[in-house]
């Protein structure tokens, strides 16, 4: 069940504090927190130190992951609409096409949206923000974060306000989803080590015809770097990343023009240019902070982590943050879980950031290094890697679960508990509970698990009867006792669930808990974990 975004109490004169949560930042993390939590019934005030939103389209490739959430916050049929299905992969190496991943045969049965949605980062942030609209939130534009003063029960937040002047805010919880040079980050002295790269990147939005596979990603290789060419919406248009010729780096008025024969001189004949609408050079770092919470406020997104754009992870990751801890903040705020809970966001998704920072850097060098070896490197073995890959498909899974970040796991994380003796290979706690369509109800329809309502926990038993003295969780958790039938036994087998057993799922998709026959006191001591009342009921 998908749910709307739930009116939220406004702010009252005599309140303790203004909201209960201030977000900084109005960049794709800061409206994805503001809309999962006021969907919870959250107060929230969201600002942005721009006078509107941005026009640049910056990322461009959203995740399998990415849309799932989109579809439980009802904004899926809208993304679909305005951005582009990219269904496969193909690499180029020396001008041949050596090897294509098939999206759709990769991840047919991990996720309803097998393929990399192409839809500009403007795009998801005015899809965002209309959402949040449809729940009477406006984004407060111009209007900075300037100073923050932390106390025992709430942050003080001082506001430069669109005329000038300046404003405070006490809120409960600030989140920082501002971005790179974070206010947040910095004015609570949180370190955000790391470095910078020496290369510049620049991407172009071109009209263009070539060799590029249409409605397809291409990776060019060549022995001096690479091009990625982005299918993007209409007929011969196309999003170019590339790395600038070191030649060029220095030069402050670079354009389009000046990069056009360094990718002329790798594909002379093939490529031809007629417009370019958008040209930018940026410089990169791969930085994480050494702490995504400070007392009151925490960090998202680019605040919390940066990385090379290798794979198209920067956005989906911060959409993600946002995600795990919402609904972690939405029941501390409600008082309906200690505040312990929202330090399981920063325990959850760091390694999350650290991971993701290791794999895009150790990729990035790969393709960006000038070194003659490297070349070889890429136009050689990495193009015969690839072409060997593509045609083996449990690299095309593997592949596939790592780049669209269905595959993204909290095991051996606090809130996961495996009670042992499930088979080998199957789900248990911390993965993502998988995609299956089961007949939740004797005699009725198969329904999609993913259809759930995402704002409460899910108990889902299989092979066994509820156990009685269950806990409701305060009525946060629903129960499914699966019938046993030849329809629900074929999915259970081909997904690795074996009978009986149990999965609660939490309201972000992941299990909590999971093992074989559920015993009731098993989910009240879970329920003690994260919630103040997990009595039976
Ligand atoms: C040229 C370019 C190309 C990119 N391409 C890709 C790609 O292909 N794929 C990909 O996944 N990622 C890409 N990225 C990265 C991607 O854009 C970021 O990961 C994403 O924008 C992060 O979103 P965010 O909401 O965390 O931060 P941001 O989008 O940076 O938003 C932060 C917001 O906070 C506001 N803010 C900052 N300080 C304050 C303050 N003190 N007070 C109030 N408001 C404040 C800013 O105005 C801004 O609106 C690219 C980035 C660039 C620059």
């Amino acid at each position: 069940m998908r749910t709307a975004p739930s009116p939220c109490r406004p702010t009252r004169p005599g309140d303790p504090v203004d909201t209960d949560v201030l977000i900084v930042g109005a960049g794709p993390t800061g409206l994805m927190l503001a809309n999962q939590l006021a969907r919870r019934g959250v107060r929230v005030r969201i600002i942005d130190r721009h006078a509107g939103p941005s026009r640049e389209t910056r990322a461009l490739g959203v995740h399998a992951r990415t849309l799932e959430i989109y579809a439980h916050l009802g904004v899926i049929d809208r993304a679909l609409e305005l951005g582009k299905i990219g269904t496969g992969g193909n690499v180029w190496a020396n001008g041949k096409r050596t090897g294509r991943i098939p999206l759709g045969d990769a991840g047919g049965k991990i996720t309803p949206y097998p393929y990399i949605l192409v839809l500009g980062q403007d795009d998801n942030e005015r899809i965002l923000g209309d959402r949040l609209r449809d729940g009477n939130i406006a984004v407060e534009w111009n209007t900075e974060l300037t100073g923050l003063e932390q106390h025992a029960d709430h942050a003080k937040a001082t506001l430069k306000m669109p005329d000038g002047s300046l404003h405070t805010v006490r809120s409960p919880w600030v989140a920082g989803c501002d971005g790179a040079h974070s206010a947040v980050r910095e004015l609570n002295g949180i370190a955000f080590p790391g470095a910078p790269y020496e290369h510049v990147f620049y991407v172009a939005d071109v009209e263009m015809t070539g060799t590029m596979v249409p409605d397809e990603l291409n990776a060019y290789l060549w022995r001096s770097g690479f091009h990625l060419f982005f299918p993007m919406r209409g007929t011969d248009h196309w999003r170019i990343v590339g790395i600038v010729p070191e030649s060029l780096r220095d030069r402050k008025d670079l354009g389009f023009d000046d990069v056009v024969p360094s990718i002329q001189d790798e594909s002379p004949s093939a490529l031809s240019f007629r417009t370019c609408s958008w040209f930018s050079t940026y410089r990169i770092h791969h930085r994480a902070a050494n702490r995504f919470r400070d007392r009151r406020c925490f960090v998202l997104g680019d605040a919390a982590h940066i990385h090379s754009p290798v794979g198209a992870q920067g956005m989906n990751t911060g959409l993600q943050d946002a995600y795990n801890l919402a609904w972690k903040l939405a029941l501390v705020v409600k008082g309906r879980a200690p505040e312990s809970l929202v330090d399981t966001y920063a325990e959850e998704r760091m390694p999350v950031a650290k991971r993701l920072l290791e794999t895009t850097d150790r990729a990035f060098r790969v393709v960006v290094s000038d070194s003659w070896l490297a070349g070889l490197l890429r136009t050689h073995v990495l193009a015969r890697l690839a072409s060997m890959a593509m045609s083996n498909p449990r690299i095309q899974r593997a592949a596939f679960l790592t780049v669209s970040q269905t595959g993204i796991h909290y095991r051996d994380r606090s809130l996961s508990t495996d009670l042992g003796g499930l088979p080998h290979g199957a789900p248990r706690a911390g993965d993502r509970f998988p995609w299956l369509k089961l007949r939740l109800r004797p005699g009725g329809p198969a329904e999609d698990v993913f259809a759930l309502d995402d704002t409460r926990f899910h108990l889902l038993l299989f092979g066994q009867a509820l156990p009685s003295s269950l806990p409701s969780y305060d009525g946060l958790m629903e129960t499914h006792e699966v019938p046993d039938d030849p329809a629900n036994d074929a999915v259970l087998a081909e997904a690795g669930i074996a009978k009986p057993s149990f999965y609660l799922v939490r309201p972000d998709g992941h299990v909590g808990l999971s093992g074989t026959r559920l015993d009731a006191g098993d989910a009240v001591r879970y329920g003690r974990r994260l919630l103040l009342d997990a009595s039976a009921s």
